[in-house]
């Protein structure tokens, strides 16, 4: 299956809905490397790329993600359906190091959530 069609079917969202208009790039943090609107862009093109990006594990990304895009496209749902399969493809590469930085245990949702 690819990247794009695991995000709308783990998230709900199609991110076909994105016009490029890049309004949901936020304020840039030290753990970013890669803005909102692009890591969108990487899903329409089903590159994986997009599970391996610093900004995919930022936990004030994640929170300042919510209500982001104008078109509706809920971002959150999106980067959590992200980190469910990093972490599903991690499973599957085992015993090979995961693409993410370990954060103590394996979940998709930030410190305190879930
Ligand atoms: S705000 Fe929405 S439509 Fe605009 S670039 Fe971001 S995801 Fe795409």
């Amino acid at each position: 299956m690819s990247l794009r069609s695991v995000v709308k079917k783990n998230s709900g969202q199609d991110v076909h809905l994105c016009h490029a208009c890049n309004d949901c790039d936020i304020e840039a943090r030290d753990e970013m490397d890669i803005p909102l609107s692009s890591l969108v862009q990487l899903i329409l093109l089903n590159d994986e790329e997009a599970l391996q990006c610093r900004t995919l594990w930022s936990d004030s990304v994640l929170e300042a993600s919510r209500g982001v895009c104008k078109r509706g496209l809920d971002i959150h749902a999106v980067l959590i359906a992200l980190r469910e399969e990093s972490i599903r493809k991690a499973g599957d590469d085992s015993p090979s190091s995961p693409p993410f930085p370990r954060r103590g245990r394996e979940s998709p949702l930030p410190s305190g959530e879930g």
